[in-house]
């Protein structure tokens, strides 16, 4: 099947991305994988027809967003990003005519719809740049309110506020699991998507890609790691003497899981499932995302 996906996307001209969080062998058959920032500056960049985003809905929605021109697939159809779905349009449009003096901050977890009502956007690793950078004194950050707190904790001259969604799969993660496999000898990293209670037991807090990159410059250790086990895959590869284990058993993004090898690969041969935004939506929504890659 590897063989096939790379053959095909040769043929198509086509482009892989993928999230850390899809299965190893999607991540291996990918031209880059990446974090969600990222990915987003990748599709920007890329030179291809046709890109197929391997990671949740959101993510290819940007990569159209930023491509308006190219034909954008995501393998499947129905991978949603449970957080993303914990905001509306409509919600948030209800928020701005009640509180006019709110910036708001959507974190990249959110729709091409709701992206569209907002001032900036952010993703998990430039969150406090981004929040630090808007003007005003009052900041709503959308929809994770996890996200929210860690930024209101170190952006000091401002009020952040957050929504009320969560990240059923960092969310998931409690202090007592954390600390009955912590040793003294081990070293806890995790997204800042983790309830504080867990955020304040960890030695490093970062997006994915930063989690990596942080775990390279440790050797020897074992690492308790706070996020989705997908993310494994390329610690292995860049850091391999560290011993990795998940904070709790099965900590799984299943949306990420629906893009397998298999998936790909259909995917690719049937030019399946073709992104579309609303060409209105995609103006509206490109706005906060260009402003988000000015503040860099
Ligand atoms: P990253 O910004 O680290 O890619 O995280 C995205 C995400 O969905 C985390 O759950
Ligand atoms: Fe969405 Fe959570 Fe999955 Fe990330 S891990 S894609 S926030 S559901």
């Amino acid at each position: 099947m590897k063989e096939r996906v790379l053959k095909l996307k040769k043929e198509k001209n086509a482009v892989i991305l993928a999230h850390y969080y899809t299965p190893f062998d999607v991540q291996e058959v990918a031209d880059f994988v990446g974090d969600s920032l990222e990915l987003a500056k990748k599709a920007k960049e890329v030179d291809c027809e046709i890109i197929v985003f391997c990671g949740v809905y959101f993510m290819a929605e940007t990569a159209k967003i930023l491509n308006p021109d190219k034909k954008v697939l995501i393998p499947h159809s129905r991978a949603g990003c449970l957080l993303a779905d914990m905001i509306t349009p409509e919600e948030l449009r209800e928020f701005k005519k009640q509180h006019p003096e709110f910036t708001v901050v959507a974190y990249v977890n959110t729709s091409a719809d709701v992206k569209a009502e907002a001032d900036i956007c952010c993703t998990s690793s430039n969150a406090v740049k981004i929040t630090e950078s808007v003007e005003g004194e009052f900041v709503l950050l959308v929809p994770d309110q996890n996200l929210a707190d860690f930024v209101a904790s170190k952006v000091k001259n401002k009020k952040v506020i957050g929504w009320k969604g969560y990240c059923p799969v960092h969310h998931r993660l409690k202090k007592e699991e954390v600390l009955n496999l912590k040793d003294r000898e081990a070293i806890f990293v995790c997204h800042p998507e983790c309830r504080r209670e867990v955020r304040e037991l960890a030695d490093f807090v970062g997006s994915t890609s930063q989690i990596v990159k942080f775990l390279t410059t440790v050797k020897n250790k074992k690492v308790v790691l706070g996020t989705e086990e997908g993310t494994i895959f390329q610690i292995k590869k860049q850091a391999p003497s560290l011993t990795v284990i998940p904070a709790y058993k099965y900590f799984v993004c299943e949306q990420m899981k629906m893009i397998t090898l298999e998936r790909l690969l259909k995917s690719l041969e049937l030019e399946r499932y073709e992104v579309v935004v609303d060409e209105e939506i995609s103006k509206k929504a490109l706005v906060p995302i260009e402003k988000m890659f000015e503040v860099g």
